[in-house]
């Protein structure tokens, strides 16, 4: 008997009519001879719609109320769903983040599960039930309710699987498995197999979209296999798993367009200014992506320029702003880019992938404003309006299309 943790997003719990197929494949799953703890995303849009009601009361929320409010969206669907299950017959049972035993840091909105009391989990599958799990949410020290962040339920799920030792997480979206790149953008895109942890986590932290990069990195640090299907199609998925001894030199092309450059230009060139500004932003909870520096020789300047997302842009760049009036030196922002990011974990051992790259970004006319690499990556800063292009671009280059 295995055990599976399955975990449905919003827009596989939309309506009513879709919690009864999630509740079909929890029961199938179970009847197959395994344990199962489903979590839950809130149904559809209803994240969204709470905090737009809150917004419309007040611009300056209390983080508490905001939690309070919008961890609610996960309790209706996790109570329906265990609803649903009973109501074809199976035995079923709802627990919130708090009656799971997920806890959380003390901070509010964005905070990090930091542990799971799996007790009252592990009772109600000992008692033959499918255990519903809200998503999202947790409890802090002091008893309140907090949340993980927004697309937190596929860490949840991680976390919740880890726990349990599970023997695998599954995670049921509204596409078939991870792609070579992003299908919307182009169609020629393929489903990957498989893939590993370290890629995926690129793929993911470089907008493919699909899984909640944290929910990654959990998978990872646990060596929890993860299983990403369809959720309204049979279908093999992708399997994230451990590197494997068959390795692609390249499995595929990410693309980003919520992305926004801030340039600081002519820092002077003395020990800790990185540092302030840098600091300055994580004080901020801002999330810096690309960094680079660049040297004047002879005036002792640097420019230093960097990319955060579209989200955090307004207030980085009044960070940035503050600091280089104190520096006495000029900001550039650009709200217009987008990020293109090869990613293999065998290009470490292949030499040449960068070089290709750049060559089919040039033939295309398409100018690399940053460039960044990692072992396994190579991301370029380009023109937002260059994005599909450059995709293409890369895409065929490394014959992604092909098997
Ligand atoms: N309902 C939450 C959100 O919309 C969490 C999730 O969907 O993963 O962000
Ligand atoms: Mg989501």
């Amino acid at each position: 008997m295995a055990l599976i943790v399955q975990k449905y997003g919003g827009t596989s719990v939309g309506t009513i009519e879709k919690i009864k197929n999630v509740a079909k494949k929890a029961l199938t799953a179970q009847s197959a001879g395994n344990q199962v703890v489903v979590v839950v995303s809130a149904m559809g849009p209803t994240t969204d719609v709470l905090i737009a009601r809150l917004k419309e009361l007040t611009a300056d929320y209390d983080p508490r109320e905001y939690d309070a409010l919008v961890s609610i969206g996960e309790n209706e669907s996790a109570a329906l769903l265990a609803q649903a299950i009973i109501a074809q017959g199976g035995r079923a049972v709802s627990l919130t983040g708090w009656q799971a035993g997920v806890e959380t840091e003390d901070n509010h909105n964005k905070c990090k599960i930091t542990n799971v009391r799996a007790g009252r989990l592990r009772q109600e599958l000992q008692a033959g039930k499918i255990v519903v799990v809200t998503g999202f949410q947790g409890l802090n020290s002091r008893g309140d309710v907090t949340t993980i962040g927004r697309g937190g339920s596929d860490t949840s799920a991680v976390v919740i699987a880890a726990a349990l030792r599970a023997d695998i997480c599954e995670i049921y979206t509204d596409v078939d498995g991870i792609y070579t790149t992003d299908p919307h953008i182009l169609p020629e895109a393929r489903r990957l197999e498989r893939i590993s942890h370290e890629e995926m986590l690129e793929m993911a932290s470089l907008g493919a979209g699909v899984m909640h990069p944290r929910a990654v990195e959990c998978a990872k640090v646990n060596n929890m296999t993860i299983a990403v299907k369809h959720s309204q199609q049979d279908g093999k998925g992708t399997l994230i798993t451990m590197v494997g001894e068959k390795l692609n030199t390249v499995s595929g092309v990410a693309a980003a367009d919520d992305v926004a450059k801030i340039g600081l230009l002519h820092v002077p060139d003395v020990p800790g200014m990185a540092a302030e500004l840098f600091g300055a932003l994580a004080a901020a909870r801002i999330n810096v992506d690309v960094i680079v520096q660049s040297i004047h020789e002879e005036a002792k300047k640097n420019d230093i320029s960097f990319t955060v997302g579209h989200d955090d842009y307004a207030q980085a760049l009044k960070i940035t702003e503050a600091k280089a009036g104190a520096w006495g030196c000029a900001v550039i922002g650009d709200k217009a880019v987008a990020k293109v990011s090869l990613v293999g974990i065998g290009m470490a051992s292949a030499p040449g992938v960068a070089a290709r790259m750049f060559a089919a970004l040039g033939r295309e006319k398409i100018n690399i404003q940053m460039i960044s690499t990692s072992e396994i990556k190579i991301s370029c800063i380009i023109a937002q309006k260059e994005l599909k292009k450059a995709l293409r671009a890369v895409h065929t280059e490394f014959g992604l299309e092909k098997c």
